[in-house]
């Protein structure tokens, strides 16, 4: 029997335990309250805690720790921002160099956590990112130069599609670039890894089930949730991510839920995996709707890919991923998921995440679009030291202009829908 309060997905059902949280009865005085427990939420509190383990921190989760993004994700482990276009931006080199090390960094840390806190969570070094085409290829050997010689890092490495076999074949991709430092983990078992930690200390409470309605700002904030118990808090950290509703409306508008699919294949024999995969390991193309994949050390495929811009999903999820499969892992499609889920990214206009803060008391963590796995950790790391002072990094985030989506709810929608053909189209062009 599998709780039914998580969506059904492959985490939930290989989920390593359940955590102890605590039950809202009464208003409560904190110093810092956050709204949101996935990995950003949750990794904040942490390292406020750790910093001044005597603060008082109360974390509001609506549904579950890890019930968003962060328990339903593909599980890639991954450096760099899900867009690096600078253009129309004002940082210097200098600027987006420490900002490509934030997120270096941001998988360090997360390897770190894992192996200071023992937290069993799979992790598996080793990703493959794969050209489809011609112009992917270019780009790819262009940016392994830039990691090599810009960022001096050396564990990128171009690979021929000949090498690429090394690690991994498919008749759908030219050539690949192997990140050494880049893998995959079990994100809802991390999640829950870095809840157990902080809920070791008393002075830190996670409130499940505890929907954020509104709140309002004077000297301190005062937090008013669904069950009408009020919160006075210091300090608000907002990380609700795409599924923020209506509780803040300009920071609703800078970003854009939008759905992906993934599939676990958990039956698939080892003879017809060794076809592909020579080892575990993380796969993700350069497609604008990516194909993203992993072998476990489990054997486990886990294929995602796919986007809705709507609450439709398509009739049969598993089927529309194996329109994929079959390009790219021709045969695997053949077999049947064990399970097959979707879950909300959100989008920024440029694909930077949105990291900020409001006045002095009120600060906000969201639209990694597609790639928070990660800096996640490091976001709550950043704050928990913005908040003690300890930090000035946050104004880079703050540097990225982010436009509103246009429309909000009302239009916005129809032109995503058409700017995502478009680049939908582009994909398809691109194979011919
Ligand atoms: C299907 C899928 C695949 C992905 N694959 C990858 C990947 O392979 N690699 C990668 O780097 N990134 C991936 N991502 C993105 C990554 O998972 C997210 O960027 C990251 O988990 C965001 O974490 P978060 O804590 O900010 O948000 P979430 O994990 O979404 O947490 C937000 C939380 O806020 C809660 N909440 C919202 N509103 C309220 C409220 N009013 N009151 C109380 N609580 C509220 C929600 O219930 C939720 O638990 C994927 C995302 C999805 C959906």
């Amino acid at each position: 029997m599998y709780l039914m309060d998580y969506s059904d997905n492959y985490y939930v059902r290989t989920k390593a335990f359940n955590l102890n949280t605590n039950k809202l009865s009464e208003s409560l005085q904190c110093d810092v309250c956050i709204i949101g427990a996935g990995l950003s939420g949750i990794s904040s509190a942490l390292y406020l805690s750790k910093i001044n383990p005597s603060l008082n921190i109360v974390i509001l989760e609506k549904n579950k720790v890890g019930w968003g993004a962060s328990g339903r994700n593909g599980g890639q482990l991954l450096h760099s921002f899900s867009g690096e276009n600078y253009s129309g931006q004002k940082h210097t080199q200098e600027e987006i160099k420490t900002l490509w090390q934030f997120t270096l960094e941001a998988v360090r840390e997360v390897k770190k956590n894992i192996k200071d806190l023992n937290i069993q969570c799979d992790l598996i070094e080793g990703y493959i990112q794969a050209a489809v085409n011609k112009s992917h290829d270019e780009e790819l050997k262009k940016y392994v130069d830039q990691l090599q010689t810009e960022y001096n890092y050396e564990s990128a490495t171009y690979l021929s599609k000949s090498q690429m076999e090394q690690y991994f074949e498919s008749p759908y991709y030219k050539s690949a670039m192997y990140d050494s430092e880049c893998g995959q983990i079990h994100p809802l078992n991390y999640c829950l890894g870095l809840a157990k930690e902080l809920l070791k200390n008393k002075n830190c409470k996670i409130f499940e089930d505890t929907g954020v309605i509104s709140y309002n700002s004077q000297n301190k904030v005062t937090i008013n949730t669904e069950k009408n118990i009020n919160i006075k808090a210091d300090k608000l950290i907002i990380c609700c991510n795409a599924y923020i509703g209506d509780l803040n409306k300009s920071l609703r508008r800078k970003i854009m839920p939008v759905k992906t699919y993934v599939s676990a294949f958990t039956q698939i024999p080892k003879k017809e995996l060794d076809k592909y995969f020579r080892k575990p390991i993380t796969v993700g193309d350069m497609l604008f709707v990516l194909n993203y994949f992993r072998l476990d050390s489990n054997n486990n495929l886990i294929f995602g890919g796919g986007v809705s811009y709507s609450n439709i999903d398509p009739i049969n999820l598993e089927l529309s991923l194996k329109k994929s499969i079959r390009k790219i892992l021709p045969g695997l499609e053949k077999f049947k998921a064990w399970c097959t889920w979707s879950g909300h990214v959100a989008i920024t206009v440029n694909r930077f995440p949105h990291i900020g803060s409001i006045d002095n008391n009120i600060f906000f963590a969201q639209g990694y679009s597609g790639h928070g796995l990660a800096i996640t950790t490091m976001v709550g790391k950043m704050l928990a030291e913005v908040i003690s002072n300890q930090n000035n990094n946050l104004s880079l985030f703050e540097k990225f202009k982010h436009k509103n989506f246009p429309g909000f709810g009302i239009i916005d929608k129809p032109l995503l829908v058409l700017a995502m053909s478009y680049f939908k189209l582009k994909d398809h062009l691109s194979l011919k």
